[in-house]
């Protein structure tokens, strides 16, 4: 009997979970170890930000869901892995050994490389359900007395769609409120252009958003260094222009992303940001039977850019990252070689309050088969209805092979080519 442990259990560690139980069967051990009781579907929280969503609307306990399909569950952070003894040692000491572990273990956010940054400090994210909520917290009592708001992605950054999001969310919010006249809205961004995303832009995301950007009367400034953030008082650095200082009662940075502590910390496992280094099959080089999944991995961005962007990992492709993973450790159980190479595509759906943008990147990084960027009320819909799907399907478990056919299913397309 094979012990397979996953660490983390959100968009991908729980469904690695499921479908590696799927996979397996009653005759393998696996065992889910996550710092956190609870699911937290990652992508709503722009919509906790702006107060439409509560923590309620997008969380559910895992253990249940786990324990229903046989599956062991330790509601603990991972403090230590050694590679060597395989075996994972949780914060509190329990030795958890493994045969095969998966780290789904996402990012730790580097609110520290920029003085001033962060929640506990003097902007606000919205990249867990606890910093939206906060967020939504610090928005009431900005709505009590509006000024100007700068939304934004630090250098190093990954994760730009979260952040065009919030913005078109936070523009359409004040609409409604008939606050908008009272707040002037700037967009700053690590990015070398507009509609980049870390993936040097995806059809004409660069045109979209520009258009959209312009038509909402917010302005932008691309190749921004954050220097620091005092309290109604940002400091940047445009290349080549010097720095300035832009004023704000109110601002969302997304971070730079690194890998958490208990994973960079292993020798030869992680790159110098603390990200896995993967071959295609989703496996250590180091260590072989390690594999991970998620924003856990190491991806060399497509180009350097003047201001250093990082590689987004977006929902499809995390989930073909775990079927792969799945497969190629079943594969390793009965003794065969690597079969699954997760399929590296971006589809997602930025949502923008009424309306939103698709973007199809197939594969991710150019040169691609399939590039497209389309807007349309249609987006917004989808992306509510998919909330509803995903949150559905990680409740009662799904089978393989999960992603493909959760996504297609939920946008109701059957074959993409
Ligand atoms: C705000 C936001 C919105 C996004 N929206 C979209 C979207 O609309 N579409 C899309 O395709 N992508 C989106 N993404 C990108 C991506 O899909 C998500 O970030 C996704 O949640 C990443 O999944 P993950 O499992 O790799 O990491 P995470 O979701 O970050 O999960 C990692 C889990 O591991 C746990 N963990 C960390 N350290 C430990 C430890 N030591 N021990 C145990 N557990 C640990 C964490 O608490 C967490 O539960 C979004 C990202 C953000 C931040």
């Amino acid at each position: 009997m094979a012990k397979i442990t996953i660490i983390g259990a959100s968009t991908g560690g729980l469904p690695a979970a499921y479908e590696m139980k799927q996979a397996l069967g009653s005759g393998h051990d696996v065992t889910v170890i996550s710092n956190t009781e609870t699911f937290h579907f990652v992508p709503s929280n722009p919509w906790v930000a702006v107060g439409w969503r509560t923590r309620k609307d997008i969380s559910f306990p895992i253990r249940p869901c786990l324990s229903k399909k046989g599956i062991n569950f330790i509601a603990e952070a991972a403090g230590k892995i050694d590679p060597v003894k395989n075996k994972v040692i949780t914060v509190s000491g329990a030795v958890v050994p493994y045969d095969y572990l998966v780290i789904a273990t996402g990012p730790k956010l580097a609110f520290e490389e920029i003085d001033g940054l962060g929640p506990e400090k003097n902007t606000v994210s919205i990249c867990t359900v606890d910093h939206a909520e906060k967020a939504y917290q610090d928005y009431r009592k900005f709505l009590e007395d509006p000024g100007p708001v700068i939304i934004g992605a630090a250098q190093g950054a990954s994760c730009f769609g979260p952040a065009y999001e919030f913005i078109f969310m936070l523009d359409a919010d004040l609409r409604k409120r008939k606050l908008r006249k009272k707040v002037p809205i700037t967009y700053i961004t690590s990015e070398p252009y507009i509609g980049h995303m870390g993936l040097s832009g995806v059809g004409d995301s660069k045109g979209l958003f520009e258009h959209e950007l312009r038509e909402r009367h917010i302005n932008w400034h691309t190749n921004v260094k954050i220097k620091k953030a005092e309290p109604g008082r940002m400091t940047i650095e445009l290349l080549g222009e010097g720095e300035k200082q832009l004023p704000f009662k109110y601002s969302m940075i997304i971070p730079s992303f690194k890998g958490v502590d208990a994973v960079a910390s292993v020798e030869g496992l992680c790159n110098p940001k603390g990200f896995v280094i993967v071959d295609e099959f989703q496996r250590s080089p180091k260590y072989q039977n390690i594999y991970s999944i998620g924003v856990s991995i190491a991806i060399t961005p497509p180009e350097a850019t003047p201001v250093p962007t990082g590689v987004p990992k977006t929902g499809y492709m995390i989930g073909s990252m775990a079927s792969a993973a799945v497969y190629n450790i079943k594969s390793a159980i009965n003794g065969d070689r690597p079969p699954a190479k997760a399929a590296l595509n971006a589809i997602c759906l930025a949502d923008m309050g009424n309306t939103g943008i698709a973007f199809v990147a197939m594969p991710q990084m150019p040169p691609r088969n399939v590039t497209w960027a389309k807007k349309g009320k249609w987006v917004h819909l989808a992306k509510v209805a998919f909330e509803k799907y995903f949150i559905r399907k990680m409740k009662t478990g799904v089978s393989e092979p999960f992603y493909e056919k959760m996504v297609l299913e939920a946008l109701g397309i059957r074959k993409l080519e």
